[in-house]
């Protein structure tokens, strides 16, 4: 495909191969291996001769499309799709670190990505560092010699700060670490990291790149010889997106820009129409201009995303109350759905934490999670108005 055209363009377009039917639609290649011509064609695909497929754990042409796609839309040289967010998380972590390295990360990351950090890479000798999402000056002094990785997301979850992209780049670059960014939150439709010097992108594809609550994936993508090194890794381990969710979320793609400008809107309206409400203390929204990081949210994301937060004044207590009387929204533990999700993380999935660990995080006892989807505004707002009245 010509790479004149516009990333939207390839995301809709990219087609890996067709079969001999010339199917308009792009063809599910369900198969767990492929078959050689000859004994040389098979000889040549495992000396890497050529780019012939093997087996599905290895590379697959539905797969092989979806991350064509995610490469063209992020910008990047290479990029492995996984079965998980998580094991793309995990893939990226074991491909890079060894042991006695160190690791710098936001301090508000993915729940399961924390375990990650703080469980599971301490036993083979992985240290981590947590730094202040909204003070990358301080970052600098926590730098070691072993330090091998800094990792960040940006929007956060749940508390929504935003992390100077560039000046993390920069800071990455100076001391010559590999910067991984997960970019699920923003998806590259409103934010390209590689543009501001990461190295390696990340996304739990399950979120807005699926957009309907469907299926799980992951991927990682980024400059071509550090994904080398990926694919080398994951070919061997196997944590391999399966070719059918590839299938689905490459349909997911062609839609993913008109998706995420509808989202984008839903959010905007909706913050507004909360703004000043008698039952809460505040809003929060990357682009509303009581983000404490607006100036930073403006310069490297085009628009505010489909996320946004608010305190309710009467706590823990209020967000019960607030989930139990909503009619429209799910009660569900997903995001990035085009139907509207509510969560209340102070009493689910962050319950285990202190309310001073919560508050370090961006968590206060009120706070409500809203992933703005694709419903009518007014029904949207109205039930959360209405709800918002019983607490
Ligand atoms: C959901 C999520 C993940 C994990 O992805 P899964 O597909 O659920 O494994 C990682 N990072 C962020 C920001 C997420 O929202």
């Amino acid at each position: 495909m010509s790479n004149n055209y516009h990333p939207n363009t390839k995301a809709v377009r990219i087609q890996t191969e067709r079969t001999g039917q010339m199917e308009h639609s792009t063809p599910l290649y369900l198969t767990s291996s492929f078959t050689f011509g000859s004994a040389d064609d098979m000889r040549g695909a495992f000396a890497e001769e050529n780019d012939d497929n093997i087996y599905t754990r290895f590379s697959n042409p539905t797969v092989q499309e979806f991350i064509d796609k995610i490469c063209a839309l992020e910008g990047a040289e290479d990029g492995f799709a996984f079965a998980s967010g998580m094991s793309a998380v995990f893939g990226s972590f074991m491909t890079f670190l060894s042991t006695g390295d160190h690791i710098l990360s936001c301090a508000s990351v993915f729940g399961s990505t924390h375990t990650i950090l703080t469980k599971y890479l301490p036993k083979w000798g992985i240290d981590h560092t947590y730094v202040d999402v909204n003070d990358v000056a301080s970052w600098e002094q926590h730098i070691k010699p072993n330090t091998k990785m800094i990792y960040l997301e940006t929007p956060t979850n749940p508390g929504l700060d935003i992390v100077d992209l560039e000046a993390v780049g920069k800071l990455a670059k100076k001391h010559n670490i590999i910067l991984n960014v997960d970019n699920c939150f923003a998806t590259p439709v409103l934010q390209r990291p590689i543009e501001f010097g990461a190295d390696l992108v990340l996304h739990s594809a399950t979120k807005w790149i699926d957009g309907q609550g469907r299926v799980l994936g992951g991927v990682v993508v980024g400059k071509k010889e550090l994904i080398r090194e990926l694919y080398l890794f994951c070919r061997n381990t196997g944590p391999s997106m399966s070719p059918f969710n590839a299938w689905v979320l490459s349909k997911s793609l062609e839609t993913l820009d008109v998706r995420i400008q509808r989202h984008c809107d839903n959010a905007e309206a909706l913050a507004n129409r909360l703004e000043g409400n008698a039952n809460i203390n505040w809003i929060k929204y990357p682009f509303h201009k009581s983000h404490p990081a607006y100036d930073i949210a403006k310069k490297q994301m085009s628009r505010g995303g489909g996320l946004l937060t608010f305190e309710l004044k009467g706590g823990l207590e209020a967000g019960r109350k607030f989930l139990d009387a909503l009619q429209l929204l799910s009660m569900t533990s997903n995001l990035g759905d085009s139907r509207s999700i509510a969560s209340h993380p102070a009493s689910t999935t962050h319950s285990k934490l202190s309310v001073e660990e919560q508050a370090a995080v961006g968590i206060t006892p009120g706070l409500i999670r809203i992933s703005v989807g694709l419903e009518y505004i007014d029904d949207i707002a109205n039930d959360i108005l209405q709800a918002l009245d019983k607490v």
